[in-house]
This record gives C-alpha cells, sequence and structure tokens, in this order.
C-alpha cells in the first residue's frame, strides 16, 4: 500500500515543532469507521525515534523553563486563539477518523480549549508560599518548578480533548511533553500539535510519536520521562501505572467506568427520558461519562416502555448528516464486542426491548454500526452489568429504595461519574454525601467538570493522587521546593534581645 491508496497519506511523527516521517517498517492502518475505506497510515515508531522524540522535548525543557510565566501563558494565549480559529475544521477531521457526529465532534474540541484557557492563567496558579521568621530571623519560601518531560498515553474516544487535558497545562508549567496518541484516530492530535507550533510554543517542546503497547513501554522506561498521564481501559491503564511507578515516576491514570443514573419517582419524566437517551447512546456510547445503568427507584419503573420508545426513535448516522444521533463505533472489533454483550445478556436472561445488532445506515453498509439498546430486568451478575460494554447500550435495574440504590452504585468497583434525578433536596443531598463516586450530577446526566475544578474519577476509575486538569494537574506537573533562609549579617545591630519566655 502506498500514500496514494489512503485520504491522509502516512501520518509523521512531531519532533522539533515540524513532521517527522517515520522509517518504520511497522505501519498501522487507520480506517473510516463508517465504510472501512483507508483513512492513513500512522507508524510504529523506532526506538531511535522515540530517543530523539525524548531528548528533543528535554532539550528544549531545559531553555522552556526560563522562560517566565508569563511569556509562557501568552502562548497558551494564541493557542487558545488559533484553536477557536480551526475550531470547525478540526472538528470535521475529528468526525471522519471517529465517526462522531458533527457536533460531538464539535464539543470534543471545544471541551479541550476549555483547558488551554485554564494554561493561560498559570502565573497565578504556579505561585508559590512565603512566611516570615518561621524562625528568627530565618524566612521560609516555596518555589513551583517544573518536573522534565511528561508523557500522555491518550484513548480513541476523544481525540482532542483528552490531549488537550494534558500538554498544554504541562508545557505551561514549564516542562517538555512527549504525546502518544491512540494509533486509531491520530490525525486530530497531529494537527493539535502542528497548530502548537504555529502558536509559538517553542521547537520540541512537545513531540509526538505513534505506535501501541512496545512503543508505550519504552516510552515508560525512558530515564528522561518523569510523570506518566495516562486515559484509557483499566486493562492498559493498570498495567501502565504498575509500570511507571515500579520505575519510582510519577503516574496517574483515567480507566474504565460503570456509570449509573438513579431516577426516583418524583423526578422530572420529560427530563429523565430525554437526558437518559443523551447520556445513554450519544458518541455511540463511546464515553468515559456515558450513562450504562439506569438505575429506577420505585414507581419510577412505569417508565421503562416510554424510554424504550424515546429509544427507538433514535438513529444513528453518517457524521454530516444533521439528523444523526450518533456515529459508528470505532472498528470492527468493537462492534463484535458490543454485539457480543448484547447477546450475552439476552442469553443471560435480560429482556432486551431493542436490539441494536443487525443495525442497518442506507448507503453505508459495512459500517461498524449497533443501533441504540435497551435491557430491563438487568441483574448485577451478568456481564452485561458486571463490564463496561462502551456502546450505545442502556441497562435497566429496579430497586425498592434510594438505599437499595446507593448500595448498588457503591458495590461497583468503578467509580467514575453517577447522577440523580429527583426533585427532593433531601433525597439529592444524601445520594450526593454518600455516594462512592468521584463525579456526581444532581438532574445532570454527565457530570464532566469544568477546568476549574479536576475531572475527579474514583476507585476503579482512576489509579493515582493528583486528578486531570484544575488545580489538581498544575500540581501533578510541578515540583515543590521549600527553601528556609538566614542571613548573617554582624554589622547591623540586632537590637533588644526580645526573647519571650514561655511558661
Ligand atoms: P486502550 O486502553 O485500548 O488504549 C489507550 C492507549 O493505550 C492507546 O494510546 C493505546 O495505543 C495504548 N495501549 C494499548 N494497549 C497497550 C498496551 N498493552 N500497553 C501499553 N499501551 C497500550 O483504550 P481505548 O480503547 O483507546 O479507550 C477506551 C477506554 O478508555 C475505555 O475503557 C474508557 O472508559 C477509557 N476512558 C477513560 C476516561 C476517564 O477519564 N476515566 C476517559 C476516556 C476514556
Amino acid at each position: 500500500m502506498n500514500n496514494h491508496q489512503t485520504r491522509f497519506g502516512d501520518v509523521p511523527l512531531h519532533i522539533g515543532g515540524e513532521a517527522y516521517p517515520s522509517a518504520s517498517e511497522q505501519w498501522i492502518e487507520v480506517t473510516d469507521p463508517a465504510d472501512q475505506s483507508l483513512l492513513a497510515r500512522v507508524p510504529k515508531a523506532t526506538s531511535a525515534e522515540i530517543e530523539l522524540a525524548v531528548r528533543t522535548a528535554h532539550d528544549a525543557y531545559l531553555l522552556w523553563r526560563e522562560v517566565p510565566a508569563s511569556e509562557r501563558a501568552r502562548v497558551m494565549f494564541n493557542y487558545q486563539h488559533l484553536l477557536k480559529t480551526h475550531h470547525d475544521e478540526l472538528a470535521a477531521l475529528l468526525a471522519q477518523e471517529t465517526g462522531k457526529n458533527l457536533a460531538d465532534a464539535k464539543g470534543d474540541v471545544w471541551r479541550g480549549i476549555e483547558v488551554v484557557e485554564q494554561a493561560c492563567a498559570i502565573a497565578s496558579q504556579t505561585l508559590g508560599e512565603t512566611m516570615g521568621n518561621v524562625a528568627r530571623r530565618v524566612d521560609g519560601h516555596s518555589w513551583v518548578q517544573p518536573l522534565g518531560v511528561c508523557l500522555g498515553i491518550t484513548p480513541f474516544n476523544f481525540p482532542a480533548m483528552i490531549p488537550l487535558w494534558m500538554f498544554p497545562l504541562a508545557v505551561a508549567c514549564g516542562n517538555g511533553f512527549v504525546l502518544k496518541p491512540s494509533e486509531q484516530d491520530p490525525l486530530t492530535p497531529m494537527r493539535l500539535a502542528e497548530l502548537f507550533a504555529e502558536a509559538g510554543a517553542p521547537k520540541g517542546i512537545l513531540s509526538v510519536v505513534h505506535g501501541g503497547a512496545e512503543q508505550v513501554d519504552a516510552l515508560l522506561a525512558h530515564p528522561d520521562i518523569k510523570a506518566v498521564s495516562f486515559v484509557g481501559s483499566a486493562r492498559v491503564g493498570g498495567h501502565v501505572y504498575r509500570s511507571a511507578t515500579s520505575q519510582l515516576k510519577r503516574a496517574q491514570c483515567f480507566v474504565g467506568a460503570k456509570n449509573h443514573m438513579v431516577i426516583m419517582p418524583d423526578a422530572n419524566k420529560a427530563q429523565v427520558l430525554s437526558n437518559l437517551v443523551g447520556a445513554g447512546v450519544g458518541a455511540a456510547g463511546q464515553r468515559c461519562m456515558a450513562i450504562s445503568v439506569a438505575v429506577f427507584v420505585g414507581s419510577a419503573r412505569e417508565w421503562i416502555p416510554e424510554l424504550a420508545a424515546e429509544f427507538a426513535k433514535v438513529k444513528p448516522g453518517i457524521w454530516h448528516d444533521p439528523e444523526a444521533a450518533y456515529g459508528p463505533l470505532i472498528s470492527p472489533e468493537a462492534k463484535v464486542r458490543v454485539e457480543g454483550l448484547i447477546e450475552a445478556g439476552i442469553a443471560e436472561g435480560a429482556e432486551c426491548l431493542l436490539d441494536g445488532r443487525f443495525c442497518d445506515v442506507p448507503g453505508y453498509p459495512v459500517g461498524n454500526w449497533v443501533g441504540p439498546t435497551l435491557f430491563r430486568g438487568v441483574t448485577p451478575e451478568m456481564r452485561i452489568y458486571q463490564e463496561e460494554i462502551f456502546g450505545p447500550v442502556l441497562a435497566c435495574l429496579e430497586v425498592a429504595s434510594l438505599d437499595e440504590a446507593l448500595a448498588l452504585i457503591n458495590d461497583n468497583p468503578y467509580g467514575n461519574g453517577t447522577s440523580i434525578f429527583t426533585s427532593c433536596g433531601a433525597a439529592a443531598r444524601k445520594f450526593r454525601h454518600e455516594v462512592a463516586v468521584g463525579q456526581v450530577g444532581i438532574n445532570v446526566p454527565i457530570p464532566v467538570p469544568l477546568p476549574f475544578f479536576s475531572f475527579t474519577g474514583w476507585r476503579g476509575s482512576f489509579y493515582g493522587d493528583l486528578h486531570a486538569y484544575g488545580k489538581q494537574a498544575v500540581r501533578f506537573y510541578t515540583e515543590t521546593k521549600t527553601v528556609t533562609e538566614r542571613w548573617f549579617d554582624e554589622d547591623i545591630p540586632s537590637g533588644p534581645n526580645m526573647t519571650i519566655q514561655l511558661r
């Protein structure tokens, strides 16, 4: 195969602020999830290329760390402006390689831009602390300094937002950065890197390398990589966390999810139905904050048939179709996996009110389509409850009380996001206080925090201490240096002895 048979040609690496064609002999095909046509080929970077990418970022960091924070912030202002100017172009590119509809693709870019806006305010976020006279004529102060080169490993499902969670803040803090984006949709991250260079980021401060497990392992082992940010599946995230920390590196790994929405009988029914459809099947359910379990409390279960009717109206389609509610799954393998789980749900005795297998989108016969799928009568023992499906599949459970709903959620290994729909303040307060999940929505189905907060998944959805973006990410990408300072000057009269006698 050669360049001419793909829509976007061979994807280069990004080293030294520009495209760097790979000499690799191993390439991965990037396909259009709607029709399987070849979009591009992406290389598995060689070890020499990985070495060059890290070394270049490290050399750039040695100069960049001396640049005043206000000047670093100016690059971020430029970058925010460029991303906004190229917002629609980025969204169209992202939609082609992920299959997301245009509205979702725009949201993906926009949520990333918001993190760049946080990076514009880096100076005030990296102030140290001071205290005079920590002992007599001794002062204490702390300084916030960058770490060196940080590594980002990102998943397929948000190829703009998730890289933008990482490198703008890390670089604004004074670090170099190496990004290893998903091999399934590398085109958008590459365009983000080009625009970063165009915004005035110093040459080399951001490297992008491509590949899979082997390249990730080589990067994790590199002595100049000081911190690792990972977003992806629990299986890979566990490996990355263990590998990074066993090599005494700082790591934060955002992994899988099984997000429950609790529906109380006093909730606004129209809001519940429309929000469950959007949160359950939007982006084909390929969001780590998607709602995949609906827990109906008491008489709220009577709304399930109406929910099925709403689900039946939802139609997937091609990214530029304004009527398409969502797009195809990312790959044929993902479609086979999701359809296998639907089959397992039926075999294990759940009632399938709407079966998304055999989904047909006219004009795109070989796309990775799965239609909206709704189960009721699901129990915690079933695979469709236990496993992250990452598809447009919603499992409905019925319980008698809010306490029962809370026990269910708190027993689940994952703790990324959850929500409750109710008109009762006391129920909402109890839920907010007792639920062991890191991101909670009250009448908000997908409670993704804005960047003045941090993205705070808990338990099996997150390995590490400090979370993504917000104040926590600034701490993750920096080190605190504490100085205790005393000056001797015998010529300065010391004045009366003010020692206070404590009894
Ligand atoms: P994935 O784990 O397959 O891949 C993530 C990254 O790891 C990719 O860059 C990939 O190339 C790399 N990788 C794959 N196998 C590897 C291996 N054996 N060793 C080292 N690196 C490897 O994830 P995905 O399918 O791209 O993304 C979907 C998953 O991401 C879902 O589980 C979803 O819940 C999760 N996710 C979580 C969050 C969150 O914030 N918690 C956000 C988005 C996605």
